[in-house]
C-alpha cells in the first residue's frame, strides 16, 4: 500500500478537492458557497470561449479574472475551444492544450499546469501530448466511488460527479471515523474528489446538492481542503521522500512539509529536513 504512511498536512487523514468546468457565470455562486464552508476547487477554463460581453451564460475574461485572481481556488486548462482531444490530429490537440495554458498564464500571472479533459476525451496519444505540454495532472470523467490517492495523474479519476445517486452515501462513508486498532492505529488516507459543472446546479435548480455537501464536509478540523494542484504537489512531495534502508532515517528534499504516520507514530518531515524516526 503505497500511501499507507501518508497523512495530509496537520496529520489529517481526510482531504477534499473539487473540480468544476467551463467558465460559466454560475461559478461565482459556487465560489461563494465553497468559501463559506472553506472548501477549495479547481476551475477548468476554456480561454477561447470567454464571452465578449457580460449578460450571457459564459463569463467574460474580466469576470473570470476578478473571480479567481487572489482567491484560494485554482484555475486549470480545459482546452481553448473545448475540443474532444482524442478525435483530433495531434498538432490540433496540442494547440488546444498549450494555447489555453498560454492564455490562462497571461490572464492570471501564474503557472497553470493542471487540466480536465473536455468531454472526458483522451487516449494514450493525448496523454503523451499533455506530458509534452507540461501538464501535471488531468481529470477524466471516470468515477471510482473510492477515496484512493491517485497514482496515474494524467488519467485522474474522481470519486464521483455531484449528481451521482451515491453522493450522500459516499459522503457519510468518507466522514466516518476509522475503527480503532488494538496494536497500532493504522489509518489509510482518504481523498474525496468531486466534479461537475456549476451550470448543472443552476439549470436543474439543484444548488442544494452542493450546499448540503459543503455543510457536511466543510469547516471540519479533521479534513484538509485543497485544490487539485495542491493535492498533486503534496502527494508528489511524499513520493519524493528518501528512506534509509533501516527505514529509520527519512530525508525530504522538497519545499513542502510532509506529514507521516509511521506505524502509529506521527512524524513531520519539514521541507529540506532529514529526520531520524527512531525505533518503531
Ligand atoms: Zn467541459
Amino acid at each position: 500500500m503505497r500511501y499507507a504512511f501518508l497523512c495530509f498536512p496537520g496529520f489529517k487523514y481526510k482531504a477534499v478537492t473539487l473540480s468544476y468546468d467551463d467558465d460559466v457565470i454560475f461559478d461565482e455562486k459556487l465560489v461563494g458557497i465553497l468559501d463559506e464552508y472553506g472548501l477549495k476547487c479547481t476551475f477548468n477554463l476554456n480561454s477561447g470561449l470567454f464571452a465578449e460581453k457580460e449578460g450571457g451564460r459564459m463569463m467574460t475574461e474580466e469576470q473570470a479574472k476578478k473571480l479567481f485572481s487572489g482567491s484560494v481556488h485554482e484555475v486549470a486548462v480545459h482546452g481553448v475551444k473545448h475540443l474532444s482531444l482524442a478525435e483530433f490530429p495531434a498538432a490540433i490537440a496540442a494547440q488546444d492544450v498549450l494555447q489555453d495554458r498560454v492564455n490562462l498564464e497571461r490572464i492570471f500571472g501564474k503557472v497553470v499546469d493542471g487540466m480536465a479533459y473536455a468531454n472526458g476525451s483522451y487516449d494514450d496519444k493525448v496523454v503523451e501530448i499533455l506530458r509534452t505540454c507540461g501538464i501535471k495532472y488531468a481529470r477524466t470523467v471516470v468515477s471510482t466511488h473510492k477515496f484512493d490517492i491517485p497514482t496515474d495523474w494524467l488519467r485522474l479519476p474522481a470519486t464521483c460527479h455531484h449528481g451521482d445517486p451515491a453522493l450522500g452515501e459516499l459522503t457519510e462513508s468518507f466522514l466516518a471515523d476509522y475503527p480503532e486498532n488494538t496494536h497500532y492505529v493504522r489509518r489509510i488516507p482518504k481523498l474525496f474528489y468531486l466534479w461537475g459543472h456549476a451550470y448543472e446546479f443552476n439549470d436543474r435548480n439543484e444548488w442544494e446538492i452542493i450546499e448540503e455537501f459543503a455543510r457536511k464536509v466543510g469547516k471540519r478540523d479533521d479534513v484538509w481542503y485543497a485544490t487539485n494542484g495542491e493535492v498533486y504537489d503534496y502527494v508528489k512531495a511524499f513520493d519524493s521522500l528518501v528512506y534509509s534502508v533501516s527505514d529509520a532515517i527519512v530525508k525530504n528534499p522538497t519545499a513542502t512539509d510532509v506529514y507521516l504516520n509511521y506505524y502509529g507514530k506521527n512524524v513531520k518531515i519539514g521541507a529540506g529536513e532529514t529526520v531520524n524516526i527512531g525505533e518503531v
